[in-house]
């Protein structure tokens, strides 16, 4: 792939004290991990873990993502002659902002991410001929504590560089596919959450719905929040969190079992939602097992079971099991939606009154990859209110990223934009824009009524189609034409794109679009495997007409079959070089269209085949 830039030189990576040895410990053409080990004695009052320095000569501008609830990947620059600290301290390494930062240099780009789920600070210091980035977990509890001579490994860091930050950004994301744990095959799903919440949710809908998911080709259902806690029909998924032994009876009467054993006789796998950290306030589990509770320094509960604690490990990994166990699930759709800011500072766990978030998410990481080897065939999905804990650190342990609640297309894009800038798109998953049972004021869309086009619902399903693929709308109520369409869809998915997404990168071929009318308004993306690539492109308004789109990393001389692949406005198959491509971009979409899928398919070697 021509991205990937030969040529520009890697940066310099060392380490940031006398205490600490750095490795690098994976490599991949422009792109590396490196892995920094601490050595004991730390100070009486421990040390900040400070994972590496990284010197970028050249630097000019710095680069970054502000993250909060439905405002995801929300970019942000800086000069390089200023001083830069982003960092969060949430506790959810994606809320306030993402842990990724580029530096832009006179003749390329350099990006760099931490691998950890928690509090994280990178500070970036102007220097004679460039920055020096400092990368580290923020101090606020995640203090290291070490004896003499005892040595401990912090969370990696990985880097990627290229003659762009978009390629900078492919080589990191081509390099982080390395450490995506096997998993089950890529699955696709239905999710009940928008349409109906908890307030609505029941089994007769379920079923309904899990019927037509089958119908449909789709491969799992998964029930969302809304069916532990009390057997009460006004019952609050949030209050209920922790009370995973009880099923709202009045919801499911049946139970779990009997719902997931109807859900498959259905022809659909059975998936369901946990948010197994957290304790509600209305949760027996609370004063059942108080000494699970994560507390702060006066006291108070923070919400969620300590996994700092081996009774909180046990206790999260027992009642996960069960649950899977019980009801078969191919799909596990983990939450987390509370910040545990600085995290527990009980004394009666294990660990300090200063690292209990560091020892909560060591914990985590521990209780997931005991759960993935236990059910080797059950996708495990990382979701925090959204897209609030993405980082290549959980990245490690789970199978895939729910990216943001909101989900409107213009919304959608944006954040693609940012996430494939950081993770490879098999581990990435966002609906297309979802029915909303509540207020949201750009999730409108109502798909069984007669003001959506067509046009307008392909673009929709085509904004979510290069990851891992599954959707939240009331499939019993879809509109005879467009479920049709749907159908096409997810056979596009399953045949065209699914094959590409084990060993693809996707990459964006354009700037950023930005929500509310702002930013890039004609944005494709290209996800490339080998030789075999699937571009998407979008019009969004206020439209333009279209502009050429150019796939990149063809090879000139060699021949390329490029065709439409879903359907609507079908384009038949022609041969094109790939330099002709390069120049004049792939066949225009019809000029109403607001949307395009291609596959670009290499077909001959070089120019003497072409003939
Ligand atoms: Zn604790």
């Amino acid at each position: 792939m021509t991205w990937v830039s030969k040529g520009v030189a890697a940066p310099e990576v060392s380490a940031p004290a006398a205490a600490t040895e750095l490795r690098q410990t994976r490599t991949s053409p422009s792109a590396g991990t490196w892995t920094a080990t601490v050595t004991g004695p730390s100070a009486p009052e421990g040390a900040t873990p400070v994972v590496a320095a990284v010197h970028v000569v050249g630097a000019r501008r710095l680069l970054g993502f502000t993250s909060s609830w439905g405002l995801e990947f929300e970019p942000r620059s800086w000069p390089a002659s200023e001083p830069v600290t982003v960092e969060v301290t949430s506790g959810r390494s994606s809320n306030q902002a993402s842990p990724w930062l580029g530096v832009e240099t006179a003749d390329g780009a350099c990006v760099l991410t931490l691998h950890w789920s928690g509090n994280w600070r990178l500070t970036s210091t102007p220097a004679a001929d460039g920055v020096l980035v400092e990368v580290g977990l923020h101090p606020d509890g995640q203090q290291l504590h070490l004896a003499a001579g005892e040595v401990a490994e912090l969370p990696a860091v990985s880097l990627g560089w290229g003659a762009s930050t978009l390629a900078a950004s492919a080589a990191l994301a081509g390099h982080l596919r390395g450490q995506v744990p096997p998993g089950p095959p890529l699955l696709t799903e239905w999710n009940h959450w928008w349409p109906y919440e908890d307030a609505e949710i029941t089994e007769d809908l379920f079923l309904a719905n899990a019927r037509q998911a089958a119908d449909l080709g789709l491969d799992v259902a998964v029930l969302d929040a809304g069916w532990f806690g009390r057997s009460d029909a006004g019952s609050d998924w949030v209050a209920e969190r922790g009370d995973w032994h009880l099923v709202n009876a009045v919801r499911f009467p049946h139970g779990l079992r009997w719902l997931a054993d109807q859900t498959r006789a259905l022809g659909v796998d059975f998936g369901l939602w946990v948010e197994a950290e957290a304790v509600g306030p209305a949760a027996t589990v609370a004063q059942q097992r108080p000494g699970l509770l994560a507390l702060d320094a006066s006291g108070e509960r923070l919400g969620y079971i300590c996994l700092g604690s081996p009774e909180g490990r046990e206790h999260i990994y027992a009642t996960v099991h069960r649950l899977v166990e019980e009801t078969g699930a191919r799909w596990l759709k983990w939450d987390f939606n509370l910040d545990p800011g600085s995290g527990c500072t009980r004394t009666d766990h294990g660990h300090r009154g200063d690292d209990g978030l560091l020892q909560h998410y060591r914990g985590l990481y521990a209780v997931l990859d005991r759960l993935r080897a236990a059910h080797p065939g059950t996708v495990l999905e990382a979701c925090a209110s959204g897209g609030l804990r993405v980082d290549a650190g959980l990245a490690a342990h789970v199978d895939g990223f729910f990216l943001s609640d909101p989900d409107w297309t213009e919304h959608a894009l944006a954040v693609l934009w940012g996430a494939a800038q950081m993770l490879p798109p098999r581990q990435l998953l966002h609906w297309p824009e979802s029915e909303w049972r509540g207020e949201h004021r750009f999730q409108k869309v109502d798909y069984s009524g007669t003001l959506l086009t067509v046009d307008q619902f392909d673009t929709k399903i085509r904004a979510a189609l290069l990851h891992r693929f599954g959707l939240s709308v009331r499939l019993t109520e879809l509109r005879p034409d467009l479920r049709e369409r749907l159908r096409t869809h997810v056979a596009t998915w399953t045949a065209v794109v699914r094959p590409l997404l084990t060993a693809g990168v996707l990459v964006p071929l354009t700037l950023q679009p930005l929500r509310e009318e702002q930013g890039h308004r004609q944005p494709a993306f290209q996800l490339s495997a080998g030789d075999e690539h699937v571009v998407a492109a979008f019009r969004l308004p206020p439209t333009g007409s279209w502009q050429p789109v150019r796939p990149i990393g063809l090879a000139d001389d060699a021949g390329y079959t490029v065709a439409t692949v879903d359907g609507a406005d079908h384009l038949d198959p022609m041969v094109l070089t790939g330099a002709v491509l390069a120049a004049t971009g792939l066949p225009a979409p019809p000029a109403s269209a607001t949307s395009a899928l291609w596959s670009v398919r290499r077909t001959t070697t070089g120019a003497a085949q072409v003939g």
